[in-house]
């Protein structure tokens, strides 16, 4: 079986729309616009740990693109990561369709898990005949990603070693 992939959202998931504890505050310029994030210092390791459990890979698969390893990378305590190569979004589609086609042409049939809070990926997925296994675990971009989160994914990816390996 291929290695399988967690794929990792930043805005709405690791940088939510309201400050919860745990959560710093920081500004971001990564093209030359100021962003304010907040970002917990505990998803690194939580997902470094989901990773290493699993033998999974965990790829940036967000907007912010390789900017997040300059950006987010070091403030959540991951290492830099390999990312999946999104085009500038264009308005026909919405920003999870779009996302979820760029998605689905880069892993191919390589098993994934997908930490996302775009809600309209789960239906644009569908759309895609050529993926193998995957799950969508949707997270409320208010709030941005919990151990429950973790633990779901967890749970789908010893399945599918049980499954294949
Ligand atoms: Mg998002």
């Amino acid at each position: 079986m291929d290695t399988p992939l967690v794929l990792l959202d930043v805005d709405g998931v690791l940088n939510p729309l309201q400050r919860s504890p745990g959560y710093q505050r920081y500004r971001a310029s990564p093209d030359g616009v100021v962003y304010r994030l907040l970002l917990n210092p505990r998803h690194g390791p939580l997902l470094t740990g989901l990773a290493a459990d699993t033998g999974a890979e965990i790829v940036w698969a967000s907007y912010w693109r390789d900017a997040a390893n300059d950006w987010i990378s070091p403030r959540v305590g991951l290492p830099s990561l390999r990312h999946v190569p999104i085009p500038r979004h264009d308005p026909e589609f919405s920003l999870g369709a779009w996302k979820a086609r760029h998605v689905a042409a880069w892993v191919g049939e390589r098993p994934f898990v997908w930490l996302e809070d775009e809600p309209d990926v789960t239906n644009a997925l569908t759309e895609e005949k050529e993926l193998g296994p995957y799950l969508v675990v949707p997270v409320d971009p208010l709030h941005g990603l919990t151990e429950t989160h973790v633990d779901q994914a967890r749970a789908w990816l010893e399945q599918l070693i049980r499954d294949h390996g």
